[in-house]
């Protein structure tokens, strides 16, 4: 087996492995770059309610313009985030600069402001201690009540439990609302129900994207705010993009939705959709 491994094909996989690897470190290292030169930014996505679509929170998201590459993905940086450590310094900034914003759009707006901001957490975050002693830090440091505060984490997150189930426990001691992201499409969605504390669930875009037609997609997604119901949670569809999926959505009794249909991430969200669709 050893002798195998200096074949070709294994020397191939190696060398993809550390091109990867180097990418990884290459992108960690300018990432560092990056945060000091403030190449980041914080882009806001409205989560409406129906039918009357007040914007109802923000859900903030990560953008990174790289000066060579143009802009990345989290999905892909996070990752490395996460890997190099940087997801601390990074997800600090985040929280604060969204914390922030609310803040400032409650001054300036006073009611069409959206009541809460939402903002993921990483695993990495949620499995150190001290994460909820830095929430209520940020918070406090905006002049923002708890209750403004969504925080949105994947299942695979929580699904160990440890310290990421203690973080959750703080988090709602403080007032903080706890969302279940992608809900639906990791290995143990029901089962992390009976455990972990949580207030949201976000039902996967997987769920949303066929809706319109009958069939599987409606029957999860009529049973999945079956479930939030009956636990007493509140649902968000994720990912709607027409306005057929909007209304199936809210005849299954999906009162919370999100998605491009409504508006894509911005760094001014426009809090005045309800305005617009009656006229
Ligand atoms: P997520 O938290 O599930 O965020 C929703 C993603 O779906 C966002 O992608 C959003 O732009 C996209 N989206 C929203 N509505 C629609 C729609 O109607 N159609 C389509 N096709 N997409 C829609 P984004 O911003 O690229 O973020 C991807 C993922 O990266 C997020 O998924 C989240 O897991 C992670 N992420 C983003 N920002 C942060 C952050 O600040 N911290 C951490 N830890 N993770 C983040
Ligand atoms: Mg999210
Ligand atoms: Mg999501
Ligand atoms: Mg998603």
């Amino acid at each position: 087996y050893a002798a195998k491994q200096t074949g070709e094909p294994f020397r191939r996989w190696s060398l993809a492995l550390d091109e990867r690897t180097s990418q990884y470190a290459e992108l960690g290292a300018q990432m560092r770059a990056g945060l000091d030169s403030g190449q980041f930014r914080v882009v806001y996505q409205p989560i409406v309610a129906v039918p009357d679509l007040r914007v109802v929170a923000v859900e903030a998201l990560v953008r990174w313009e790289h000066p060579e590459r143009g802009p990345i993905s989290p999905v892909e940086f996070i990752p490395v985030a996460e890997q190099n450590g940087l997801i601390f310094e990074l997800g600090e900034w985040i929280l604060a600069t969204a914390c922030r914003q609310l803040a400032e759009w409650r001054t300036e707006l006073g009611a069409p402001a959206p009541d809460r901001m939402s903002v993921n957490a990483s695993a990495r975050q949620l499995a150190r201690p001290g994460f909820a002693k830095t929430v209520a830090r940020t918070l406090a440091a905006a002049k923002l009540p708890a209750d403004c505060l969504t925080i949105e984490m994947t299942e695979t997150a929580v699904f160990q439990g440890g310290q990421a189930i203690t973080t959750l426990h703080e988090l709602r001691a403080l007032g903080v609302l706890i969302a279940l992201d992608d809900f639906g499409t990791g290995h143990s969605s029901l089962g992390l129900l009976q455990t972990v504390p949580v207030d949201i669930l976000k039902v996967d875009k997987s769920f949303v994207d066929n809706i319109t037609e009958t069939g599987r997609h409606t029957v999860i997604a009529r049973s999945l705010i079956q479930i939030s119901e009956g636990l007493g949670l509140t649902a968000v569809a994720e990912g709607v993009e027409t306005a057929e999926q909007a209304e199936a959505l809210q005849q299954l009794g999906y009162r919370f939705l999100q998605g491009y249909y409504f508006g894509k991430p911005s760094t001014h969200p426009d809090f005045t959709l309800a305005l617009d669709w009656a006229s």
